[in-house]
């Protein structure tokens, strides 16, 4: 088990995984990126090639409640506060990484930022990789479970295994 981390350790071990860290050349991995828990109910998740082929960076509620909402949607009852998506744009800002969009946020339980700088080019591949499918049995795309497929996967370096390994 992995000790979870405080929201800032979370994004700079994420920023890190997004530009610096070079997948291997037989990995792939999913295009819903790499999420990393927090101690504070919030997770983020690390989408290397999103919106025009940019990172996009996703915080959420790790355990959302739910309730029927005015309309009879579905609604969070312990949504985002309405600084937390402007507060993690800010941060990025500061840190040197510009902000092209932010978006959902409160009253929602996910919001979401675009990045101007593309990922590691490495970051990309591995997610057009899977997008390609398996390449031995092609009807199957991405659901394919042979043990070919799923070890690519397996090969790719996760933000996590950075630190426990460090
Ligand atoms: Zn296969």
């Amino acid at each position: 088990m992995t000790d979870l981390l405080p929201l800032a350790d979370a994004l700079t071990a994420g920023l890190h995984w997004l530009y610096e860290t070079e997948q291997p050349a037989d990995a792939w991995m999913s295009h819903h990126g790499q999420q990393i828990p927090t101690t504070v109910n919030r997770f983020l998740a690390f989408v290397p090639t999103a919106v025009s082929s940019l990172p996009v960076i996703v915080i959420g509620v790790v355990k959302p409640a739910w309730k029927e909402g005015p309309r009879g949607d579905m609604v969070p009852t312990n949504p985002l506060t309405p600084i937390e998506l402007p507060r993690l744009a800010a941060e990025l800002e500061q840190r040197g990484y510009a902000v092209r969009s932010t978006w959902n946020g409160f009253p929602g339980a996910t919001g979401s930022v675009g990045l101007a700088r593309p990922a590691h080019p490495s970051q990309i591949a591995a997610v057009d990789r899977y997008r390609a499918g398996c390449q031995e049995h092609p009807e199957r795309s991405v659901f394919c479970e042979c043990e070919a497929w799923r070890a690519g996967f397996g090969r790719a370096v996760a933000p996590l295994s950075l630190l426990t390994s460090a």
